[in-house]
């Protein structure tokens, strides 16, 4: 059996080649010629509603990012084992040095969901089962309110989960080091597919609020 190249992704090619890459050809050029230097890096889900670049409206080489099902960091642990999301933190820290760290969630993360119901498919045998299982200590420290809806409760598992996982972060010795010189911030936020809002921490107060001055047209 043949099988063609999706025809959404040849004629979005074509409409890249024609139109973006037309008008950032000395961008393109440059970043050849003298590689990559983004001072941000940001982990974000693999969710396709959710893509940094575009919430960012992100050019070429601007930030170096890395997606994982449910925008996890999972503890420093080098143990020889197979991490593209540290391997991926290290060659942003210590090779690219960015200045900045974001982790960004989402709202309406099927990852997080999953944990929340305990749903399918979740057993720990699983790749996805044996990622996710890293948010199961995080979810069940975050107390429902039975005042509030369940959507309202995965958001606040959503945030809790972009929280544990900047606490992570600083379990890295280079991360941490250079947080402390001052080289390098790390920073939270969740963004709102429905309302195409972004919310970010407040890293002292723990407070998460709407990014302002930014109402859609
Ligand atoms: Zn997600």
């Amino acid at each position: 059996m043949t099988s063609s190249f999706p025809k959404r992704l040849s004629e979005g090619y074509r409409s890249f080649r024609t139109d973006s890459f037309a008008r950032e050809r000395q961008r393109y050029d440059a970043l050849a010629s003298h590689g990559q230097k983004p001072t941000i890096m940001i982990i974000a889900c693999c969710d396709s509603r959710a893509a940094p670049e575009i919430v960012f409206d992100a050019s070429p080489g601007e930030v170096f990012v890395v997606r994982n099902v449910a925008n996890l960091v999972p503890p420093y642990a080098p143990d020889g084992s197979h991490h593209s999301t540290s391997a991926a933190l290290e060659y942003g820290v210590l090779q690219l040095r960015v200045e900045h760290i974001v982790i960004m969630g989402h709202g309406r993360c099927g990852g997080i969901s999953a944990i929340v119901n305990d749903s399918d498919p979740l057993s720990s045998g699983d790749f996805i089962g044996q990622w996710l299982s890293q948010i199961r200590d995080v979810a069940q420290f975050v107390e429902r309110d039975s005042g509030n809806s369940e959507h309202h409760h995965e958001t606040r598992v959503e945030r809790a989960n972009v929280e544990h996982s900047l606490a992570n972060l600083r379990t890295f010795p280079w991360i941490r080091q250079r947080e402390q010189r001052g080289e390098l911030s790390v920073h939270g936020a969740w963004f709102d597919i429905a309302l195409g809002e972004l919310h970010v921490l407040d890293d002292r107060s723990g407070d998460w609020s709407m990014l302002e001055g930014a109402d859609p047209a």
